[in-house]
């Protein structure tokens, strides 16, 4: 379905308008994501945050709408505070779709268990400071089970499979940008040009620590699901490629056609 793409999306001219594009697209996958989950059984309430931990992943574009939503809000000091917040910081070896291609190849390889973590510095009166444009790994992350900490959520394995799936559109989008632990990738971005406002707010050398911990998306090698979560998964992605952004649809715009 996907072929590598290639768009200019980091050039400073024009950066904005494409930002916006991806941002638009990554939107639109979150929505169509939602509107997919809403057949299963998830108990997940407001106040609810033993998931809300440092143990979660994004690409950059998923940085660029936070960091909008802060610069928007005003709330740039609060940002750079909750961004110095001392916390253990979990960071997978590879990405979702590093992991797929090594899989893909019949490579050994584990998706690594993560434990401990502290909890998310966005997380304020245990409700998400950054609700609205939290990443897809938290959006993702539900439970039909009430989770106790320690304790795996409890989640169907089609849910798994297209959570996945989504994780891995998204990095393709961001492909050749940064992927990684989300706190790693909104330091890494904190010095762009829209972002001239932290300068100051932060100490100095953060953009280069978070630049230090993040790698590249990748393009999509293939999916990972088995031939029976077709069936539940299929109309899913269909939704997100058929999904029109000014009268183009989402699969044809990451084709670059
Ligand atoms: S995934 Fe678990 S901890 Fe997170 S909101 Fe749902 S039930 Fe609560
Ligand atoms: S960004 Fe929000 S939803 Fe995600 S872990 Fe932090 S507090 Fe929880």
């Amino acid at each position: 379905m996907l072929a590598q793409y290639d768009i200019e999306f980091i050039t400073e001219k024009g950066r904005d308008s494409m930002v916006s594009l991806k941002e638009r697209i990554l939107l639109a996958i979150y929505d169509e994501f939602e509107t997919w989950a809403t057949q299963e059984k998830i108990i997940c309430k407001k106040g609810c945050r033993v998931c809300c931990t440092q143990n979660v992943t994004m690409a950059a574009v998923e940085g660029d709408l936070i960091h909008r939503h802060i610069r928007e809000n005003g709330k740039m000091e609060w940002f750079a505070k909750k961004m110095q917040q001392k916390g253990v910081t979990r960071r997978p070896e590879m990405t979702t779709n590093g992991f797929a291609a090594a899989c893909l190849q019949g490579d050994d390889v584990e998706s690594g268990a993560y434990g401990n973590e502290s909890g998310c510095p966005f997380l304020e009166n245990d409700c998400c400071a950054v609700y609205e444009v939290r990443p897809f790994s938290c959006r993702c992350f539900v439970s039909e089970k009430k989770c106790i900490p320690g304790i795996s959520a409890v989640i169907s394995e089609s849910y798994l499979a297209a959570s996945t799936a989504v994780m891995q559109i998204i990095e393709h989008l961001g492909q050749g940008e940064y992927w990684g632990n989300m706190l790693d990738v909104l330091l890494a971005l904190s010095d762009l040009p829209e972002n001239r406002q932290y300068i100051g707010l932060l100490p100095a050398s953060s953009a280069d620590q978070g630049r230090a911990q993040v790698v590249k998306a990748l393009p999509l090698p293939g999916f990972l699901f088995l031939e029976e979560d077709v069936e539940i998964l299929g109309p899913l992605l269909q939704r997100i490629f058929a999904h029109k952004i000014e009268e183009k649809n989402i699969e044809d715009i990451l084709n670059n056609r």
